[in-house]
């Protein structure tokens, strides 16, 4: 425990200095107010003893001032040490931010008593920090894992919603175009019957990591949108950007050759997707259009033969 003694008085220091030391503490002594406020902010002692009559700024501004320093959060104490004796001094003394006050001569009995009552709670206070701050980081894991997909890891679907409303509305602040692709993989319900269901789940683990890897920007997103469905969302990306995206997660996947000999398809494990892409007009709240539109292009994909794309026509910027 560090303690920084404010007093100007040698004699007085001398002595409380020797009893400080006779418990074990090494004090940090200030001969006056200013000197006692820059050792505060150099130290960062974990307790302060403060002398009230000083030349210059008294006791009562120290405190007033050490208080107004501390960060939100922070907390050192404060026992005054005075010869005055006034309940309209003592009661100054803590409305200006202290904590205790001592009458001197102090005995050393008292002094040390009064110290370990001062320990107590500020070890009591930091165990509340610590424990706060776990808290704080628990509460940030728990976000973090409220976002994602218990299964692959990657965004879930909540986290597809939040990010694809931000991104409509900046595109539509920005008039900017916005696309996005879904993506279903093709059998799947052949290969789970046909496999097992964890056989499947690790297939779309495997889909899941290719969909990702093939999106380059910070901004891109890929999100479980569903069971076996994936969704994209391209932000400043036009369509023949996003069909060439949709076409790089159609070959990437077929390119990952996991065998699925109940597929009516080439015998690995394909998807189709839908493309999608419009620029927000100023106003326009809803994406549950872009939305449709690119479920109705995989069906399209899905219609036409499986492992494939179909794109939506772009609908006219207002
Ligand atoms: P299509 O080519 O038309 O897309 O046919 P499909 O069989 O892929 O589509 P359908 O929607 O009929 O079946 C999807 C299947 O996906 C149903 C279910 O067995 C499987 N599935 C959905 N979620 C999961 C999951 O979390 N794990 C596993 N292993 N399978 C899942
Ligand atoms: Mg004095
Ligand atoms: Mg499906
Ligand atoms: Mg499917």
């Amino acid at each position: 425990m560090r303690a920084l003694l404010i007093e100007d008085t040698l004699t007085s220091a001398t002595l409380v200095s020797h009893q400080l030391r006779k418990i074990g503490i090494e004090p940090i002594l200030a001969r006056d107010g200013e000197r006692g406020i820059e050792l505060f902010k150099q130290e960062r002692p974990d307790l302060i003893l403060l002398d009230i009559i000083m030349p210059g700024m008294d006791g009562f501004e120290v405190a007033r001032r050490i208080r107004q320093l501390e960060q939100a959060g922070e907390w050192t104490p404060i026992i005054f040490l005075t010869a005055r004796t006034s309940d309209a001094d003592l009661e100054k003394g803590i409305s200006v931010g202290g904590d205790d006050y001592l009458i001197k001569p102090v005995s050393e009995t008292v002094l040390a008593a009064k110290l370990k009552a001062m320990q107590r709670i500020a070890q009591m206070r930091y165990s509340l920090l610590v424990l706060t701050r776990k808290l704080d980081d628990a509460n940030q894991e728990l976000t973090r894992l409220s976002s994602l997909d218990g299964l692959t890891g990657i965004p879930n679907r909540r986290q597809f919603d939040d990010t694809l409303l931000r991104e409509w509305r900046r595109s539509s602040r920005q008039r900017r175009p916005l696309s996005i692709l879904l993506c279903d993989v093709d059998f799947f319900k052949q290969f789970n019957d046909g496999y097992g269901h964890q056989v499947g789940d690790e297939c779309l683990k495997a889909v899941a990591r290719t969909v990702q890897s093939v999106l380059r920007r910070p901004a891109d997103l890929a999100a479980r949108y569903g069971g076996e469905e994936f969704a994209v969302i391209l932000p400043d990306t036009e369509l023949t950007g996003a069909v060439q995206v949709a076409e790089a997660v159609r070959s990437s996947v077929e390119g990952l050759r996991i065998t699925h000999r109940f597929s009516r398809g080439s015998g690995v494990v394909t998807v189709s997707v839908g493309v999608a892409s419009t620029t927000p007009a100023p106003g326009e709240t809803d994406s549950a259009g872009l939305l449709k539109r690119a479920d109705d292009a995989l069906y399209q994909a899905k219609q036409a033969g499986r492992n494939r794309i179909a794109a939506a026509p772009v609908t006219p910027a207002i």
